[in-house]
């Protein structure tokens, strides 16, 4: 499971986590929701090992995810899905994918069972393999970072708002998807401010503010709390 104790980051002297605890048990969706500037993507940014802690601990299984090399993360089942997507716009659907499996370079047999596996998760990217990423629709492109991630064969999936700029209905599409990755037994961190989509798919979630967690619950306690419904579902 990934464990979050105490943890605290700093930019400089401005300090953007404040003693987090959070938990991940294997199997679950884990939501975190928050405004802009809440501290989501520093959080993700840490357990991917691209920025350092100040305080605290982070572990999956017990490996320790804070010594700063992004690749042990992966190697050892983290992967993340970055906000924005970051795909190689130029470059053929197959190709990105192709890019995610990077830390299995040696094991070319082990990445083209992989490759068959994210096809069959997500079907519509089969007929789109040979096109340039950067021509297809926004929740298809979602679609490629999600499966490129997947070809790192993590563990556990930082998904980091994956229904930015997206449509409701695509983003339906795009949830339905991370659902199906999850019963195809990855575990995920969900960081969302789409909170209604997030907590429809979620097991439990965080409320981050500030940099701090302000609340905490499963899908229906974070539903039915009025602070979560006002703040992040509009109700
Ligand atoms: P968003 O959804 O906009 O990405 P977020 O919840 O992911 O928001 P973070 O990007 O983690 O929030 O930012 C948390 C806080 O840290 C914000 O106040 C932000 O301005 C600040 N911050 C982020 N990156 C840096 C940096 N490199 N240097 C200084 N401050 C930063």
């Amino acid at each position: 499971m990934l464990e979050v104790r105490g943890l605290s980051v700093n930019y400089g002297p401005f300090r953007a986590l404040h003693d987090v605890n959070l938990t991940v048990q294997k199997g679950e969706i884990v939501v975190l929701l928050g405004a802009n500037g809440a501290g989501k993507s520093t959080l993700f940014r840490t357990l991917s090992g691209l920025q350092r802690p100040s305080g605290g601990t982070a572990t999956w299984n017990g490996t320790p995810l804070t010594g700063g090399r992004p690749e042990f993360n992966v190697a050892h089942g983290v992967a993340q899905c970055p906000e924005g997507r970051l795909l190689f716009p130029e470059l053929s659907v197959e190709k990105n994918l192709r890019l995610g499996a990077f830390v299995h370079r040696r094991d070319a047999a082990g990445t083209a069972r992989e490759l068959e596996r994210v096809y069959a998760l997500f079907p519509i990217l089969v007929e789109k393999r040979h096109d340039a990423a950067g021509s297809l629709s926004g929740g298809q492109q979602q679609m490629v970072a999600i499966a490129r991630s997947l070809m790192a064969r993590p563990q556990l999936l930082l998904l980091d708002e994956p229904s930015l700029g997206l449509a409701p209905l695509v983003v339906e599409q795009v949830f339905g998807a991370v659902r199906r990755v999850n019963e195809a037994g990855v575990s995920v961190l969900l960081a969302e401010q789409n909170a209604f989509a997030a907590l429809g798919i979620a097991h439990r979630g965080y409320v981050l503010e500030g940099g701090r967690v302000s609340l905490q619950g499963t899908q229906g306690e974070l539903l039915g709390d009025d602070r979560v419904r006002s703040a992040y579902l509009g109700v």
